[in-house]
């Protein structure tokens, strides 16, 4: 995707080269250049839509519970630092398709309140003030020391499993370990913890 992009760039400069001011009409090399943008953003857009398919599809097949973050991803757009990583990730396209898979594989889909997922502790729940670059979570309370993703992760398991009322034994090493190996981002399946040992 990164190498379309790039290519969307130049036919985006080849455009502007061919536009001039005032003219019109603009000249056949101006249209053909317009219609090969078109033919480019369609692409890209095919690969984003393409990409959300094949990821949702896979996560949701290998596990029987999926829970996720409900980001608010207009504002997040608006933090620069994030912008191109969440439009890339079509997170919301995303969260769609794995809706999709949930409803026709029947398997639990749930989408949890982002809020202080990234701060609290996922040991003993104290909150842990942190910015964006802080990449470990260190709790002074409980002394652990996790990565934040994996924290997070474990934080939005939590709120899932409590909202479909699945009890996870916190306690268990396998459990955490399990957790760890699947922290994507922060989101988090568990497909092993409840038995399933098929995962993409
Ligand atoms: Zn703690």
């Amino acid at each position: 995707m990164r190498k379309s992009e790039k290519k969307l760039k130049r036919r985006q400069r080849q455009l502007s080269k061919k536009f001039v001011k005032g003219k019109k009409p603009q000249s056949n090399n101006y249209h053909k250049a317009r219609k090969r943008l078109g033919k480019c953003h369609l692409k890209v857009s095919r690969q984003r839509k393409d990409w959300s398919i094949k990821q949702a599809r896979c996560v949701v097949a290998s596990n029987y519970v999926v829970v996720y973050e409900d980001l608010k991803i207009q504002n997040m757009v608006k933090n620069h630092h994030l912008a191109k990583s969440i439009s890339d990730a079509a997170w919301y396209q995303f969260t769609q398709w794995l809706e999709y898979y949930g409803k026709i594989w029947d398997k639990a889909v749930v989408s949890v309140n982002p809020k202080f997922t990234s701060q609290d502790c996922s040991n003993c729940g104290h909150r842990v003030k942190k910015t964006l670059s802080t990449r470990t979570h260190v709790c002074p309370s409980c002394n652990a020391e996790i990565c934040r993703d994996t924290n997070a992760a474990r934080n939005i398991l939590s709120r899932g499993l409590e909202i479909i009322g699945i009890e996870w034994n916190q306690g268990t090493v396998d459990a955490e370990r399990r957790a760890e190996g699947r922290a994507f981002r922060n989101l988090l399946v568990i497909g092993n913890a409840l038995g399933d040992n098929s995962l993409c």
